[in-house]
């Protein structure tokens, strides 16, 4: 896995960097708008997450186990979302 590039300059991000989201080029200055692509892997993986930690509850699961569990889902989300990005010079609708 690599991390995003700028689409103008192909400048690789850091991932601290788009952990915080990037909104333009540290190298160029180019704006950096989320492909539709990117951006529905995102959102799909969102819905998974929330379902998981429903299910857990519903289970009836172990309070502490639940947060441990929510931990480590919301540390990998933070860990690989930036890995999904993929960036372009113009903003693309939702749908
Ligand atoms: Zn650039």
């Amino acid at each position: 896995m690599e991390l995003p590039r700028c689409w103008n300059c192909n400048h690789q991000f850091a991932w601290k960097n788009l952990c915080f989201r990037i909104k333009s080029c540290p190298s160029c200055g180019e704006s950096q708008f989320l492909t539709k692509e990117s951006r529905n892997r995102i959102f799909v993986f969102s819905p998974i997450c929330s379902i998981l930690i429903i299910a857990m509850f519903i289970l009836d699961i172990n309070n502490i186990l639940i947060a441990c569990i929510t931990g480590i889902l919301l540390l990998s989300i933070f860990t690989f979302f930036p890995f999904v990005y993929q960036f372009t010079d113009k903003e693309q609708p939702f749908v």
